[in-house]
């Protein structure tokens, strides 16, 4: 059985982070492990407070598990401080995980920041140049290049831009493009390929950033190529939106399906 450690926040209402990759790691069939970076509180209608773990214990929790246990592949989700981001870039350097999902996460659905500003330039200089795979959304491949992306083209430009800043390979994903379609662009640095997605009408999207990453993981650390395993990772997470959970009040989670 493939280990899986997930590096990330904990999502109170089980929708998004942690919980969220724990679940599409179980439904991988992939033994998933934890180190908490934050604890949020937050419901499907958004993020109350938010409390930083503080470097050291980051580290120590990487620490314990690398010690005793073979990583196979590492998700990296929710780190809101630089010294966390920092922390966490020296044990990577340490433990040489093989494969390394970052899912540069900035600002919740809800508009909450789960990055602290000053954090964002660690993020690409630490921890975007130990990724295997960067998975940024529109915003977030804005903040990393530097200039706004309205077309095809510009995400073109800025999967160039995030191999040119130390990627090993980048999908950048297009859910917030306008249009019918919801088209992502992957590219390694040699070869570039647009992978068709569909736009579902739905209000319970909560997670899928986590989810898709978790289940990319899983798929690369079970020894997909880069395109099976977004394309296998891509289904999996629409199959989640279309079954979206009617959870709470607001924004319910994708589901999982084991
Ligand atoms: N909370 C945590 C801990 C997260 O890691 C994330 C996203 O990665 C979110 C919330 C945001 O989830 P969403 O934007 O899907 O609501």
């Amino acid at each position: 059985m493939k280990h899986l450690l997930t590096i990330a926040g904990s999502d109170s209402s089980g929708g998004a982070g942690i919980q969220a990759d724990l679940k599409a790691f179980a439904a991988h069939g992939v033994f998933g492990m934890s180190v908490i970076t934050a604890v949020t509180a937050q419901n499907t209608c958004g993020v109350t407070a938010v409390q930083d773990i503080t470097p050291e214990i980051i580290t120590a929790q990487i620490d314990a598990v690398f010690s005793d246990i073979r990583v196979d592949a590492v998700k990296i989700g929710m780190v809101s401080r630089q010294e966390s981001i920092h922390a966490i870039a020296e044990a990577l350097k340490k433990w040489k995980p093989p494969i390394v999902v970052v899912d540069p996460v900035m600002i919740s659905k809800s508009g909450y920041p789960l990055l602290q500003p000053e954090a964002c330039d660690a993020l690409i200089k630490e921890l975007l140049p130990c990724a295997t795979l960067l998975t940024p959304n529109l915003p977030e491949a804005e903040s990393i290049c530097g200039f706004s992306i309205c077309t095809e083209e510009d995400m073109e430009k800025a999967a160039a831009c995030i191999i040119g800043l130390g990627a090993k390979a980048v999908l950048v994903k297009g859910g917030h493009l306008e249009g019918e379609r919801a088209d992502d662009y992957l590219y390694d640095g040699k070869n570039g390929t647009w992978l068709p997605g569909e736009r579902i009408q739905t209000e319970h999207t909560h997670g899928t950033g986590c989810t898709l990453s978790s289940a990319l993981a899983s798929n690369l650390a079970k020894g997909m190529d880069l395109t099976e395993a977004v394309t296998a990772a891509k289904a999996y997470v629409t199959t989640g939106i279309r079954h979206g959970i009617a959870l709470g009040h607001g924004h319910g989670p994708v589901h999982h399906f084991v």
